[in-house]
């Protein structure tokens, strides 16, 4: 072959290669569009406590994590304004697991939404109950939330000062059809640190006793199906642990949950939440088009809670 010839099939082939890398560039595009889309971001919070008033907010780091309660209820009042819906964790799992494409068409109509709570605070059955009936009176729509409990820190009747909620509390809200009760491990160990034995425990004995407390109330099972790592901590070892008693496993690392690119349903990823947070910036988190004028038709304002806080 000439040197010229040579010449001619380099150029030929760079030319072949233009509307190749042009159309690459065309799908990445389209990709990264349709990821954004509500079809296939689905928001999971995650919470811990719900705070009743400014003196409850302390300095101290641990107190961050809770929520105040006048902005959760803004916050929760904007969800239902528009038409948000609240997945237990077995709608997200069959929605994460179905096979029928139409799925994509019905959450985009939908737009579904995860509110999670982590640790069994008890501000979640005297704060946030409250609420969710009160919205469910005005609105007449019903806010399901997730509750990820360790049943070994359930307080028992005689431990009045407990900052954790009990077993009674937690069959209040799920006879109400506002809680949805899932595992988070028996006693809130990093169990990438536990041997096998103790792991299992941990994941067993979670799930039995959440299960005994709830079982005239539940008799699908559906409570203590669905897990979530305490500190968000797992590895492969956790994780196939978790698969053999539970059907998904939820992190804690501030990420979207992308239906297009979960890897599978153990790695669920969840958005955290602290008092920090304004309703603003909570909804921006997953909502790009989020107009902040709409928050104004609400009836509770924001600003005069923002202001109470900084007292
Ligand atoms: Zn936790």
């Amino acid at each position: 072959m000439s040197n010229s010839q040579n010449h001619q099939v380099f150029n030929h082939s760079k030319n072949k290669n233009l509307p190749l890398s042009l159309s690459i560039i065309f799908i990445i595009i389209i990709f990264i569009l349709v990821s954004q889309d509500t079809a296939t971001v689905i928001p999971v919070l995650g919470f811990h406590g719900v705070i009743s008033n400014q003196n409850s907010i302390t300095q101290i780091d641990q107190d961050k994590m809770h929520y105040p309660r006048k902005n959760l209820e803004m916050f929760l009042e904007y969800l239902i304004n528009n038409d948000y819906w609240f997945l237990s964790s077995q709608d997200l799992y069959n929605i994460l697991s179905s096979k029928n494409p139409s799925i994509s068409q019905v959450l985009k109509k939908r737009k579904p939404i995860m509110l999670s709570f982590d640790d069994g605070y008890k501000t979640v059955y005297t704060n946030l109950l409250p609420i969710l009936k009160r919205l469910e009176n005005k609105y007449n729509k019903k806010i399901k939330v997730v509750l990820f409990i360790n049943p070994g820190t359930l307080a028992n009747k005689n431990s009045i000062n407990s900052p954790n909620l009990g077993c009674e509390e937690l069959r209040e809200g799920l006879r109400q059809g506002f809680y949805d009760i899932q595992s988070h491990g028996l006693n809130h160990k990093d169990l990438t640190r536990l041997r096998d034995k103790r792991l299992v425990k941990e994941l067993l004995q979670s799930q039995n006793e959440l299960r005994k407390c709830t079982h005239d109330l539940d008799p699908d099972k559906k409570v203590a199906s669905h897990f979530a790592y305490p500190y968000g901590a797992y590895n492969l070892r956790v994780k196939k642990y978790v698969a053999k008693y539970y059907l998904s496993g939820y992190l804690y690392n501030n990420k979207l949950l992308n239906r297009n690119i979960l890897r599978n349903y153990y790695e669920i990823p969840r958005l955290t939440v602290n008092q920090l947070e304004s309703v603003k910036t909570l909804i921006e988190k997953f909502d790009t088009n989020f107009n902040s004028k709409s928050i104004k038709l609400l009836s509770i304002k924001e600003k005069p809670e923002k202001s109470k806080i900084k007292q």
